[in-house]
């Protein structure tokens, strides 16, 4: 199956709403055959219009393209290069205290994880970004801390994966000064593998 193929089923997809989760569509991704990097999120926040094929185009994507900048991407570069998507694709809704989105269910994830292995599989990036713990667990296994992955640069499966803290302003790891440094490791990482493979 070719990516454009891919993307046409995964657009049509309705596996959860047939299943009666709470997941509202579409799916949210971006990126084309060829992308050398990858870029894997929790799930897509509010579908708003304008914005509602773009992965992280809210107020977190604003910070996570801060610190993609500070690697040494541009977000228009970064877009049009690279592969983005998450570990589900469609908006699960806020969570009860209306203070961020609601993070996807086991059950939601296990109903999207063959979308993101055939997105890996038929993309085969050089290098992943998984971006939160959701994300982080799929690559790098669960039950891992964010203290313990953030800032370092693992070899996984023949790719460089760089583990990125969720960019939300819900999540509040990245308020704690002292994992400041380890987000500014990781940035460092990033900033490295792009001289290097000269992403
Ligand atoms: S979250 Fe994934 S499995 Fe569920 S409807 Fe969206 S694309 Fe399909």
């Amino acid at each position: 199956m070719r990516v454009i193929e891919l993307q046409a089923n995964l657009r049509r997809c309705q596996r959860c709403l047939e299943a009666g989760y709470e997941i509202q569509g579409p799916p949210v991704f971006s990126g084309k055959a060829g992308a050398r990097l990858m870029l894997v999120g929790q799930a897509p926040g509010r579908f708003d219009g304008d914005n509602a094929d773009k992965p992280f185009s809210g107020t977190a994507g604003s910070r996570l393209f801060q610190w993609l900048a500070q690697a040494g991407w541009p977000e228009a570069e970064f877009r049009s290069k690279f592969y983005m998507t998450s570990i589900t694709k469609c908006f699960p809704g806020t969570n009860k205290s209306g203070r961020g989105d609601r993070a996807p269910s086991r059950a939601e994830i296990s109903l999207c994880s063959d979308w993101l292995e055939a997105e890996v599989t038929l993309i085969d990036p050089e290098v992943i970004l998984p971006v939160g713990s959701l994300a982080i667990a799929r690559f790098l296994g669960s039950g891992r801390r964010l203290v313990d992955v953030i800032g370092q640069r693992f070899q996984i499966e023949g790719r460089i994966v760089i583990p990125l803290p969720h960019p939300s302003g819900a999540s509040s790891w990245t308020q704690y000064p002292e994992n400041r440094p380890l987000l500014a490791a990781a940035l460092t990482h990033l900033a490295t593998v792009r001289r290097e493979l000269a992403l």
